[in-house]
Formats: structure tokens, sequence, C-alpha cells
């Protein structure tokens, strides 16, 4: 099984304990519950070590008082410690600029640095508090909803809604040809030479399969002689869920929607090999797209 960044949490999700309030108000109240406090799209940094600030409960209010007026999710446990991820996204930038216990950051340019079971970590926490933040009103009724089962469910009191956690999936596909991996550029990033496998969300009422032929000839013109999964990978900006495919084409003649793609081109291996040369560049080490050309480029 292949192993993507943003895999491998380690924490215990505790699925069975989270239906009984007592014991997440507990949990949230014990002082060896520990928090990972996210604002807007950043994340608590130490100050003193490239990790993710994990203050406990009393540190939090020494500096910030009560924090049961901030959203919070249990995420699980670890060494039976609890971890909530804790949305302080209601502060203001100077009050969020003063804390002692670390300062703020981006994860984007971050995560690569990280253990990659706190990247993990965060992932599930990016998630989690995402998901919060869209449905703080209920999408029937429109009546604010109420956390249960320590945040991983959101309930409305009014017409009884039940809302749960989601992802939204995403297949990428490396398009492959007679010894060919075809590469985009998409319009989104016009400043950037960078190359990736073809992407597109999965829309209702189809299979993964079919969403990797769609997109690829939407996108390309190309259709798929054969379609073989991968590996999938968790992808936290801000709630995705990538499914990862090689797939054959059938043929190598290019028409490319001018709206997603600004450019595509069928590379060797050699070329994909040293991608400086020709003067573009490859997805990092995080991207399951890096997976799926490495997946090809050792099957060459
Ligand atoms: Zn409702």
């Amino acid at each position: 099984m292949h192993a993507n960044f943003f895999t491998g949490n380690p924490l215990d999700r505790v699925s069975a304990l989270r239906d009984d309030a007592a014991v997440m108000l507990a949990l949230r109240d014990d002082p060896s519950s520990r928090f990972l406090p996210v604002w807007r799209d950043q994340h608590l940094m130490r100050h003193d070590a490239l990790r993710v600030a994990m203050p406990s409960r009393e540190a939090l209010i020494a500096e910030l008082g009560p924090i049961e007026a901030h959203p919070s999710v249990l995420l699980g446990l670890r060494d039976e410690r609890a971890l909530f991820a804790l949305d302080l996204s209601k502060l203001e930038e100077p009050q969020t600029q003063g804390i002692k216990l670390g300062h703020f950051e981006p994860l984007r340019p971050l995560a690569p640095l990280l253990p990659t079971d706190e990247a993990a970590i965060l992932a599930q926490a990016r998630g989690m508090l995402h998901w919060r933040r869209l449905n703080v009103f209920c999408g029937r009724c429109a009546s604010r909803t109420n956390p249960e089962q320590g945040g991983s469910r959101l309930v409305c009191p009014n017409c009884g809604l039940q809302q749960f956690p989601r992802t939204d999936p995403v297949a990428i596909m490396l398009v492959h040809h007679e010894g060919r991996a075809l590469l985009a550029r998409g319009t989104r990033f016009p400043g950037r030479r960078l190359f990736s496998a073809l992407a597109g969300f999965i829309e209702p009422g189809e299979s993964a399969e079919e969403a990797v032929a769609r997109e690829t000839f939407e996108e390309t013109g190309i259709r798929l002689a054969r379609i073989d999964y991968h590996s999938s990978q968790p992808w936290p900006f801000p709630g995705s869920l990538m499914l990862g495919f090689l797939a054959e084409a059938t043929g190598h003649a290019l028409t490319l929607d001018p709206a997603e793609i600004a450019e595509a081109h069928w590379l060797t291996p050699t070329e994909l090999r040293d991608p400086a040369h020709l003067d573009i560049e490859l997805p990092g080490p995080i991207a399951i797209a890096r997976s799926l050309i490495d997946a090809w480029l050792a099957a060459q």
C-alpha cells in the first residue's frame, strides 16, 4: 500500500466514545488534554522548534481567557491523552500575534517540513474545522446548529437535521501513452511553470473511474483504454480526498480546454527525471501527483 503525505494519522478517533456527552465534556476539561489551535487557515507553531504547538487548556486560558466560546472538535486520543482542534478564527489579528505559546503559520509552505504524523493530524483538524465553519446554520431551515459527538456531528434543534463531516472526492490521473506521460499546466496559477497530473471533482452519480474518463476527455480530448487505481490521499486545502489513478490513453492528439488547461505535453521518462532541463516544475513530494509520476517512472 502506498503511503501518501497527510496519511498515517496516529490518533485513535474513538468513535465508540463520542455518543457519551459526559465523557466528551470530561475530556475537554481534563488538564492533560491538549488543543491544536487553528486561526483561519493558519496553525500555531512552537517558537523553539518546527513543530505544531499543542498547549493545555490551562495554558490557553492563561493567554486567551475562557476558551468555550471558540468551537472545538475532538480529533482523538494519543497515549490516553485527548487532542482537540480549537478554532480561534474569531480572534482579530493583533490578538493572534501576541500569543506567547507560538506563532501562526499557513500550512502549505510548512507541510513538507513537518513530521508526517503532525501533518496528518493537521489535515484532520483543517478538514473538520472547515466543515464546521460551513455548517454553523442548518442547510434545511437555517437555524443555528448544535455540535454533538465531540463536535463531529451537527444537529439542528429546529428540524432535527443531522450533518456529518464531509470530504470532497477528487479524481487525479496520470495519463500515459506509448512511453510518454501527459502533464498539464492549469490556468489557475498563471505565474508558475508547474506541470501536474490532470484532476477534477467527482460529480454526484458518477464512479471515480467515470470521473477520470470524463475529466480527461473534457480537459484534453483524450479517450482512455485502461484505468488503474493507485492510491488515495486526504488533501486539506481545504477538505478533499484525492483518488489517484494511472490511465492509459488510446491516442496522443490533444484538444485542450482553454478555460482549464494553459498548456499540456507528453513527456518521456528522461524528460521527467530532469524537469529543470525543460524549464518546468513538477509537483512537490507532498502531492499525490508526485507519487503517480514516480510510480509510472518506476514501471518504465
Ligand atoms: Zn434545521
